[in-house]
């Protein structure tokens, strides 16, 4: 089972790797993008990190809606939105207990995904985090391992498509041949579980 400080561990886990990344996630977004995803989810998971350590929330759900409230009120980019609706949504759907099942925290982060794409619009294949994701959840019944494996896979994948979603959709065809921020940034969000389960 696991609990609000496993959840806890998650989030400061994805920060620590975010801070560690955040030159390489900018660069990415340099030639599709504006060159800010790195610092925009660094601010972002820094606030995180730092209201978790002020209030210590009880449960799991709680841990996630307050780190998506912080991403959505810290970060400017549409990730911060989309980043928050993911995390708010995931831990609405894990509800008021104390503890959690692997299975729960699966269904759980299928409802964020799709409450991710309701709002931005996009679909699989559009080169978008929702690229590693999908993949990630559905690879979740197999364990974190094989989440975080499958997310990484399906970040490097997005390097061939032409980008649908976002600002990387405004260069049409020029958006092919690089790998999507936002899916590497998700990759590492998935990798955090492995993190928060050491
Ligand atoms: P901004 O584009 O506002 O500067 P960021 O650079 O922080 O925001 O985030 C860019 C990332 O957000 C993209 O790489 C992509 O993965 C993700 N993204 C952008 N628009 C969407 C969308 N509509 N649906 C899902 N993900 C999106
Ligand atoms: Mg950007
Ligand atoms: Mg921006």
């Amino acid at each position: 089972m696991l609990d609000a400080d496993f959840f806890r561990r998650w989030m400061t886990a994805t920060a620590m790797s975010v801070d560690r990344e955040a030159e390489r996630l900018t660069a990415l977004d340099s030639p599709i993008g504006d060159a800010d995803h790195g610092s925009n989810l660094q601010r972002g998971f820094t606030a995180v990190a730092a209201a978790l350590e002020k209030e210590a929330p009880a449960t799991p759900g709680a841990v996630l809606i307050l780190a998506g409230r912080q991403l959505i009120s810290t970060v400017g980019g549409a990730s911060g939105p989309l980043y928050g609706t993911l995390l708010r949504r995931t831990g609405k759907a894990l509800g008021d207990d104390g503890e959690v099942s692997e299975g729960q925290l699966a269904e759980a982060l299928r409802a964020g995904v799709d409450a991710v794409m309701a709002l931005g619009g996009a679909a699989p294949g559009d080169k978008t985090m929702i690229d590693a994701l999908v993949p990630a959840v559905d690879a979740l019944d197999a364990g974190f391992g094989a989440a975080r494996a499958a997310a990484e896979e399906g970040a490097l994948a997005t390097t061939p498509l032409q980008a649908r979603k976002g600002r990387a959709s405004y260069l049409g065809e020029r958006s092919i041949g690089h790998q999507d921020p936002g899916a590497t940034s998700s990759a590492l969000l998935i990798a955090g579980l492995c993190e928060a389960e050491e």
